[in-house]
């Protein structure tokens, strides 16, 4: 459990960390809150040359709620539950940061660091893309956006270059009415998702609009359940509605299997979340 010595640079600025990174970009790798990256060291399953180290970044800092929300890569779980502000506009926040591991993990991860990671069981991926969020990233040419929804590519594999940064995340400001929910069935030892569940939906006259359901836990990448949402939109949100999409979003998950979790066990954890998070925005 002891790391293959590595240099260690204490980044200045996102200028500073692009060029460390460009001077070896499979080399070199950046650390924010090290709780996934020191350990993957300790069990060398890395071994990089040089730990370019992010977190005095202050643009890769703070959480602004204004027309739009921007969350800054560098925040931790820990300020994203306990942020007023956020919680006012978009409690799933709140939600999902407060069923993250533990204190300790949360006073240190950062939401940049389980993005750019892409664990196919972190909480983060699935409430941004039900989010419809943004992803903003610097490289060496500039700066650019990613939908949430494409940034996952696979498992542990994003659209992030091997010399970009994750700047921060942007979320639309949502519409009056919409209510959210985040669940999931935690891993009784690490906390994270075997199956998690972000939903956003608006109920007007007890009819459904504009409902995103997305996934983590499941398959190799949190998704949207695009068919699921689109089946409740117009629709009153009844037990029926709410089973039928379930059943949807189920059957079109690949879902992976390990030592704790069959594929057939997630299948069935999809329906049921989704059951269990659109029936409690139904009684709400
Ligand atoms: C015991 C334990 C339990 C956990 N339970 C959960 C859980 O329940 N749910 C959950 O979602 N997560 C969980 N985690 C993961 C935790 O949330 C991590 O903190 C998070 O995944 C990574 O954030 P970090 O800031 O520590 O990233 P780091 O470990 O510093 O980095 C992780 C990776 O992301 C890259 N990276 C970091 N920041 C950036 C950036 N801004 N731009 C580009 N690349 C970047 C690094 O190069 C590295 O490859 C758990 C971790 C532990 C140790």
């Amino acid at each position: 459990m002891i790391p293959a010595s590595f240099d260690y640079v204490r980044a200045t600025s996102l200028t500073h960390a692009i060029g460390l990174l460009q001077d070896d970009p499979d080399g070199n790798k950046l650390v924010a809150g090290g709780h996934t990256l020191i350990p993957t060291l300790k069990l060398r399953l890395a071994s990089p040359a040089l730990l370019i180290d992010i977190s005095g970044i202050d643009e890769l800092k703070g959480i602004e709620v204004a027309d739009r929300i921007r969350i800054g890569a560098l925040t931790t779980h820990a300020e994203l539950l306990a942020s007023k502000p956020l919680r006012e506009v978009l409690p799933i926040f709140h939600q999902a940061a407060d069923m993250i591991a533990d204190p300790q993990v949360r006073n240190r991860g950062t939401i940049g660091g389980s993005l750019a990671n892409a664990d196919p069981a972190a909480d983060w991926p699935a409430v941004v893309v039900a989010l419809k969020g943004e992803l903003e990233i610097a490289g060496p040419t500039g700066r650019r956006h990613v939908a949430a929804k494409d940034f996952f590519v696979g498992i542990m594999t994003t659209a992030l270059g091997p010399d970009e940064v994750l700047v921060a995340i942007h979320i639309p400001y949502p519409n009056p009415g919409v209510q959210f929910r985040y669940r999931k069935i935690r891993h009784p030892a690490s906390g994270y998702a075997v199956v998690g569940v972000a939903v956003a939906l608006r109920l007007q006259d007890g009819v459904v609009s504009d409902a995103t359901i997305s996934i983590t836990g499941a398959t190799g990448r949190a998704y949207a359940a695009d068919s699921a949402s689109a089946h409740l939109n117009g629709k009153p949100l009844s037990s029926q509605n709410i089973a039928s999409a379930a059943l949807l979003a189920s059957e079109q998950a690949e879902c992976l299997s390990d030592g704790y979790a069959s594929a057939d066990y997630r299948k069935h954890l999809v329906k049921t979340e989704i059951i269990r998070a659109l029936t409690s925005l139904a009684d709400a």
